[in-house]
């Protein structure tokens, strides 16, 4: 099985989360695509952060849009920081037949060579990276240095090419936080169980 594992904070997931997943599940030929909550990201300030078990279950509300998408907890059991080494390993040996393509967006796959042992993952699994803004400032030339470094240093990428949906989680919490419509940008479901739960301050009116 060729499996996608598709990991972030997820606070909240987005359209852009969903419309990478399709091109990567589509250009990468993916039988099924992992999505991995973190519990503690490693690269980002936690401040904001939503807890673990409603990022879950907004990805699992948002994974109902496609059977091959899958929504996995491993992180969020184990605990402390979540390291992509870590989980790589563990899927590898519950795991052996599969094999694994990470996939990631442009500002992670930038960072990639500075995570906890990347030579690690680049054993265990097979890059996967698409932009997300526009090339205005050699932005694919930077991710093509990238991905040459990430081969000599024996591993396998791939830079996708993928319609640039400008949405970030950031954005979308500082909405809600204004009370502006987040309509189109995460589908209904997540924006139902955000009002419900009274997320990023955003509550049930009436
Ligand atoms: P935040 O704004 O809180 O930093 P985020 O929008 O970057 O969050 P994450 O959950 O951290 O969302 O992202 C998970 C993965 O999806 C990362 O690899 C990120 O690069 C990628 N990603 C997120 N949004 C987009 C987008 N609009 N286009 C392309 N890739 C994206």
């Amino acid at each position: 099985m060729r499996t996608g594992i598709f990991g972030g904070t997820f606070n909240p997931v987005h359209c852009g989360h969903l419309h990478i997943a399709q091109v990567f599940t589509r250009e990468m030929n993916l039988d099924q695509v992992l999505w991995i909550p973190t519990y503690q990201p490693p690269h980002k300030e936690s401040r904001e952060l939503a807890g673990a078990e409603h990022r879950l279950e907004m990805c699992r509300l948002a994974c109902k849009e496609d059977p091959r998408y899958k929504v996995c907890d491993l992180e969020i059991r184990r605990g402390g920081k979540s390291y992509t080494a870590d989980t790589l390993r563990e899927l590898s040996r519950l795991y052996p037949e599969n094999r694994w393509v990470l996939l990631m967006g442009e500002d992670m796959f930038l960072t990639l060579l500075h995570w906890y042992h990347p030579e690690e993952i680049l054993a265990l699994a097979e890059i996967c990276a698409v932009p997300r803004s526009q090339d205005d400032s050699g932005l694919l030339q930077r991710m093509q240095q990238q991905a040459e470094a990430i081969a000599a240093m024996g591993g396998t990428v791939r830079i996708c090419p993928a319609e640039y949906w400008p949405v970030s989680s950031t954005e979308i919490r500082e909405k809600l936080r204004q009370g502006k419509t987040v309509s189109g940008l995460i589908p209904p479901s997540v924006e139902q169980y955000i009002t419900q739960k009274g997320l990023y301050g955003k509550e049930e009116i009436g």
